[in-house]
């Protein structure tokens, strides 16, 4: 059975793959050609995030039987082509929610306390730290708005900051203490210090946080979106920002990715903008990990469980 990994994998996994088929790497070369080549007599791929399988790769292999995405979105993926051919896809959905959170906590640090700026400025030879004064995190109010797997992980690792912790999520009943649950997003915004997202990108979700919302934060509010692009007003929030009606904010996901705006940004005064949230060695690895028992299992005919996998994006 032939296996086409087509973006780089941890070397444990591609021992894992081995023994479930022949492994042909193309992750280092030039593979918009090869992958087409390849992909004929390919029984599964293996993809990360910078591989797009179109309908017309799908339909230009005779063999596949699954599209596995090392990752959560399967965004880079035709899944209705993949569906109409037959074709399981597999994702791991669960292998990036600690990275994710922890990159969350690192962005409130880092808008709060400047880092960014402050080392640019640094690198520039520059001595200026009275133009970089942060502000604490300790008994600052923090709401998150969604509270499935990174938004508890991340509550769970603020709390040890001193912060208070607000919750909007229509979907859950209850939440327990010291966490408070809100029943309006609005009465969140207008009450929290710092607003972090964790919600997924549905229809309800996309530009949730429109203008109209965005206005709604206090004049020093910190806003953070881990999530998905496209439930923020982008333009608008940089527009706060521009005229000071914000602190700052901390974005790892953009509407348009990659952003085309972020030079400019970069180099202000509270905003960090990174896109690493799932880029760690260990949820790369476990990424892996979990496609690969995804696999097996619908080798052996598991067919519920993989599909299932997809509900989370
Ligand atoms: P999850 O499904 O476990 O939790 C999402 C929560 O959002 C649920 O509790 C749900 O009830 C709530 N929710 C749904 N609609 C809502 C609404 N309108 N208002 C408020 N809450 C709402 O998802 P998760 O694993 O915690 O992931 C959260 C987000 O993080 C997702 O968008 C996911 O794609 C994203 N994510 C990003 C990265 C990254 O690399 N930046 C990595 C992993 C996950």
């Amino acid at each position: 059975m032939k296996i086409l990994v087509c973006d780089k994998l941890n070397t444990r996994v591609i021992e894992d793959l081995s023994k479930i088929g022949e492994v042909i790497d193309i992750s280092g070369n030039e593979k918009r050609g090869m992958i087409k080549d390849e992909i004929e007599d390919t029984s599964i791929v293996v993809v990360r995030s910078s591989t797009k399988i179109s309908k017309d790769l799908i339909e230009s292999s005779k063999e596949l039987k699954i599209i596995a995405r090392a990752g959560a979105g399967v965004d880079n993926i035709d899944v209705n082509a993949a569906t109409n051919n037959n074709i399981h896809v597999v994702n791991a959905p669960l292998s990036n929610v600690l990275s994710v959170a922890e990159l969350t906590v690192g962005l409130i640090l880092s808008v709060a306390r400047n880092i960014v700026p402050a080392n640019i400025s640094m690198k520039k030879a520059e001595w200026r730290r009275s133009e970089f004064v942060g502000i604490e995190l300790f008994e600052k109010k923090l709401g998150l708005v969604g509270f499935g797997r990174v938004g508890k992980l991340v509550a769970e690792r603020m709390l040890t900051f001193g912060v208070n912790i607000g919750i909007y999520d229509p979907y859950i009943s209850s939440v327990e203490e010291p966490f408070i649950k809100f029943e309006s997003l609005d009465d969140l915004l207008v009450s929290s210090d710092i607003v972090s997202l964790h919600l997924p990108k549905t229809p309800e979700t996309t530009n949730l946080i429109s203008k109209e919302k965005l206005d709604l934060l206090k004049k020093d509010a910190i806003f953070i979106n881990t999530s998905r692009g496209g439930m923020v007003d982008e333009e608008a929030l940089f527009k706060k920002k521009e005229k000071k009606e914000i602190y700052g904010f901390g974005l790892d996901v953009y509407s348009k990715e990659p952003p085309e705006y972020t030079d400019d940004l970069l180099d202000t005064t509270g905003t960090t903008l990174p896109h690493l949230g799932a880029s760690t060695v260990e949820a790369q690895l476990r990424a892996g990990q979990e496609v690969v028992e995804n696999i097996k299992r619908i080798l052996n005919g598991d067919e519920e469980i993989a599909l299932n996998t997809l509900d989370i994006k």
